[in-house]
């Protein structure tokens, strides 16, 4: 589609995405950085090079997701690979991550559960490197894949592989976190964008999208520490919903948080 012999400089306007993910897929096949562009601007393709950059802009037509197409997404000033065993993380969910670093003490213990790409418990353990974190997830290419991001920002987080709380018996925390998959099962959403292409069980629990926020909320009662934090990520319009389940658990405290957007995007309650 995209033909060797011609300039980087005209690509940046030739490609039929838009400018910003033309850029990015440019830079990918190509293996150099904005400024790059820039100073070879005149340099002209080769064939291997467009038949690369073809390739990406393809797969990106075809409605994969830019952030599996490179490998990688920002999440809270740190680069974390992606792969598609992963959800790709969200700017939504920078506050939950701002929420624990204000709450969890000083050499606190804190838990992530569902952690998918790590992002959330590299975040924090990046940012606080006081802390004790315990990142889990039930996928065990998840768990390869937040192995790579701790590693790559030296951050130290426990990994394991867990369906819930079952790994973590006996264990108390100060603070726990999650962002669980929170979508009932037949929303609309699903089958559009980016979320096509995710992992199904990152995104639904197949019902009625409180399922996995009830378990947690019922079990985290008796893994953390007297006064300890419950957070948790939810959809646009679970706010009330999980509220109402954290005070039925006798957690106080029970307030929702506004993301960007100013949508209640995390509810939270301190432990029973
Ligand atoms: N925030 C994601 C979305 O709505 C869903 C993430 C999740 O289910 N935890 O696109």
């Amino acid at each position: 589609m995209i033909a060797a012999g011609v300039t980087i400089g005209s690509l940046q306007t030739a490609l039929p995405l838009g400018a910003l993910e033309n850029r990015i897929l440019l830079c990918h096949a190509l293996g150099i950085t904005r400024v790059g562009l820039i100073t070879q601007s005149e340099r002209t393709l080769s064939d291997v090079e467009a038949a690369t950059l073809s390739t990406l802009v393809e797969r990106r037509l075809h409605g994969e997701p830019i952030a599996y197409i490179v490998g990688k997404r920002e999440f809270f000033g740190l680069d974390f690979q992606v792969t598609n065993a992963v959800l790709i993380p969200r700017p939504d969910t920078e506050l939950l991550v701002e929420l624990v670093l204000e709450r969890l003490p000083p050499q606190g213990r804190a838990l992530d559960m569902g952690t998918g790409s790590g992002a959330i418990a590299v975040a924090i353990a990046h940012t606080r490197r006081d802390a004790i974190v315990t990142a889990l997830d039930v996928s065990a290419a998840a768990l390869d894949v937040a192995r790579a991001n701790a590693a790559v920002h030296g951050a130290a987080v426990r990994l394991l592989q867990s369906d819930w709380f079952a790994g973590v018996q006996g264990e108390t925390f100060d603070l726990i976190a999650s962002n669980p998959p929170y979508i009932a099962s037949g929303d609309v959403h699903l089958s559009n964008g980016d979320l096509r292409f995710e992992p199904l069980g990152a995104l639904t629990d197949r019902a009625d999208g409180l399922s996995a926020l009830r378990i947690i909320a019922a079990g985290a009662a008796a893994h953390l520490a007297p006064q300890g934090w419950l957070l948790m990520e939810h959809g646009y319009d679970q706010a009330a919903q999980v509220r109402h389940l954290l005070q039925e658990h006798g957690y106080s405290d029970v307030q929702s948080w506004r993301d960007l957007a100013g949508i209640e995007r995390a509810s939270g309650g301190r432990a029973p």
